[in-house]
C-alpha cells in the first residue's frame, strides 16, 4: 500500500503489464515483451491510478527508456499530426482573438503547435519539459492562454504540473488540456487491459474525474469538461474565451 499522490488515500496495486505494453495495440501493432513488469497502483478513494515505480524515475531515464529514437513508432502522431490537428482547432475556436491573446503551449514537445499559431498572429510561446529542460518555465512569464494536449497522463509529478500551471496561468485565464478520464475505463478485480494505459507510451499517470476535481480545488481552479478527453482549468473566463466557453 502506498499514498495517492493526488489526495494522499491509501493506493492499492491494481495490475501489472509489460513495460511495452502501447497504445499501438488498438491499431493491432504488437512489439515483443520487454520483460519488464510495470505495476499501476489506484487510489482507494480519488481513483487516480499511476505506475509508481516509473514515477520516481530520474528525467535521463525517460530520455534513455521512453522518449527515445524508437518513441515515434509508439506515438505516430506526436511529432506531427497531432500538434497541427490541435492548432488548428484552436485557430478555429478562437480566431479572431489572437489579439488579446497571450498563449503558452505547456509540453508542446517541438513547439509545432505554438509554432503554427504564431505563423497565423499570434502571441505563442511553447514549453516542454525534456525539450527545454533547461529552462524555468516560471521564467517565461504569465499567460492567459495556456494548452496542454496529451500532457498530464506523462507527468511523473501531478504537483510540479499543477505548481507550474498555477503560476504560469493570469487571472482571468483559462487550461485547455486533453487526457482521457480512466472512468468506466478501470475497474477493480479486472485485468489493466485499458489501451491508454501504456508504460511505451509514458502513461504513467491516470486521471478519473474526482482526481481532477480534488487537483483543481488544491489550486484554485475551476474545472469543466467538454468531453471525457477535453477538459477545462480556468480562474475566470477571459473575455477573448467566452464566446466559446460557457460555464
Ligand atoms: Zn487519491
Amino acid at each position: 500500500m502506498s499514498r495517492c499522490p493526488v489526495c494522499g488515500g491509501a493506493a492499492n496495486l491494481l495490475d501489472v503489464v509489460d513495460f511495452n505494453k502501447s497504445c499501438e495495440e488498438q491499431r493491432g501493432k504488437f512489439v515483443s515483451l520487454a520483460g519488464v513488469p510495470v505495476y499501476y497502483e489506484q487510489c482507494e478513494s480519488c481513483g487516480f491510478c499511476f505506475a509508481g515505480e516509473i514515477c520516481n524515475w530520474p528525467k535521463e531515464r525517460f530520455a534513455e527508456l521512453i522518449y527515445n529514437q524508437e518513441y515515434k513508432e509508439f506515438d505516430p502522431d506526436y511529432l506531427s499530426a497531432r500538434p497541427l490537428a490541435n492548432a488548428h482547432a484552436v485557430l478555429n475556436t478562437f480566431k479572431d482573438t489572437a489579439s488579446s491573446v497571450r498563449h503558452l503551449d505547456y509540453g508542446g514537445g517541438d513547439g509545432l503547435l505554438s509554432k503554427t499559431l504564431t505563423e497565423h498572429g499570434w502571441n505563442s510561446m511553447t514549453w516542454d519539459p525534456f525539450a527545454h529542460s533547461v529552462i524555468n518555465p516560471r521564467d517565461l512569464g504569465a499567460f492567459n492562454f495556456i494548452t496542454a494536449f496529451e500532457v498530464f497522463e506523462h507527468v511523473p509529478d501531478v504537483h510540479e504540473l499543477m505548481s507550474h500551471l498555477k503560476d504560469l496561468l493570469q487571472n482571468p485565464g483559462i487550461v485547455i488540456f486533453s487526457t482521457l478520464l480512466l472512468d468506466g475505463n478501470i475497474q477493480k478485480n479486472a485485468r489493466l487491459t485499458w489501451w491508454y494505459a501504456s508504460p511505451r507510451n509514458g502513461h504513467i499517470s491516470l486521471f478519473s474525474r474526482k482526481s481532477l476535481e480534488l487537483l483543481a480545488a488544491q489550486y484554485g481552479f475551476q474545472f469543466r469538461s467538454f468531453s471525457p478527453g477535453v477538459h477545462l482549468f480556468f480562474t475566470e473566463i477571459p473575455a477573448f474565451a467566452q464566446h466559446a466557453i460557457t460555464v
